[in-house]
């Protein structure tokens, strides 16, 4: 059921502005004995950046990918603009307009960059045709600086470019919110720069974000909201600034970063 018939004439905007767009609860994910989320609750709302971040292997990643139903969750519910969604395949999930990146890019390597991009655009849920899925493609391109390499494999281009491609295909689908897992790993200073402003204009098209990222001064720059996984548990769920100084996230987190 949407927003829109649950509150009759009450208008969608009036009612975003409190309701969560995602939402989990209670959320667990074992993997044969590991046990990767350990009841966690999220909610997101719409407009806002949350910064999703933790030590290595506390769980961010599996929520991401459970979230965007690449893992069915062992326990607990997501819902999505009201409506319970939980165990939905991916590819639902992604025309219902939540998209996402892979820590690990993972286009199809035997396409071009614009073809890859042009799938995405052809299988989201308005189901473009060839044509107009390429069209739109060339607009994404543009829009994350591909166009000169197009027509290449994937494997043909740079680190960088590979995870502009990941955002180009994640566009394409017309997320109304974008899990970006880890999308500034391994970028130098200059290609950080430009991505983080890349990150502010999807934002800026109305797309809410939830950003894994370690770098703290991207998470101030950025985020309007930080959580902070430890264990497969959230341990703190604030603003930037105020989370930043807690004491036990110095401890979980922060302070080995910054030792
Ligand atoms: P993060 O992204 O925070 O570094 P992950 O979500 O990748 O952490 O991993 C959390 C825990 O779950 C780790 O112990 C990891 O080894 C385990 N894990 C994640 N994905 C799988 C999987 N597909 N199969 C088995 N264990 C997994
Ligand atoms: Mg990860």
């Amino acid at each position: 059921m949407t927003a829109e018939r649950e509150v009759g004439t009450v208008s969608v905007e009036t009612l975003d502005r409190n309701a969560p767009i995602l939402e989990c609860r209670k959320l667990r994910m074992e993997f044969s004995g590991v046990r990767a989320l350990r009841g966690v609750d999220l909610a997101v709302h719409p407009g806002e950046i949350v910064a999703l971040v933790g030590p290595n292997g506390s769980g961010k990643s599996t929520l991401i990918n459970v979230l965007s139903g690449m893992f069915k969750p062992t326990a607990g519910r997501i819902v999505f603009r009201g409506e319970d969604i939980t165990g939905r395949a991916p590819h639902a999930i992604s025309r219902l307009g939540i998209g996402r990146t892979y820590q690990i890019p993972r286009p199809f390597s035997t396409m071009t960059v614009l073809e890859n991009v042009a799938f995405a655009a052809m299988f989201r849920h308005d189901g473009l045709s060839r044509t107009d899925a390429e069209t739109a493609a060339w607009e994404y391109l543009d829009f994350t600086r591909l166009t000169p390499v197009a027509h290449k494999l994937p494997p043909a281009i740079n680190l960088q470019q590979r995870k502009f491609l990941e955002l180009a295909r994640a566009l394409a689908a017309q997320p109304s919110v974008l899990m970006l897992d880890e999308v500034l790993t391994g970028l130098n200073p200059a290609e950080i720069a430009e991505s983080v402003d890349m990150v502010k204009r999807i934002h800026q098209s109305k797309v809410t974000i939830v950003i894994v990222e370690h770098l703290m001064r991207v998470v101030t720059e950025l985020a309007t909201r930080m959580v902070v996984l430890a264990q497969g548990e959230m341990l703190a769920d604030g603003l930037p600034s105020e989370v930043m100084r807690r004491p036990d996230v110095i401890t979980a987190y922060l302070g080995r970063q910054h030792a």
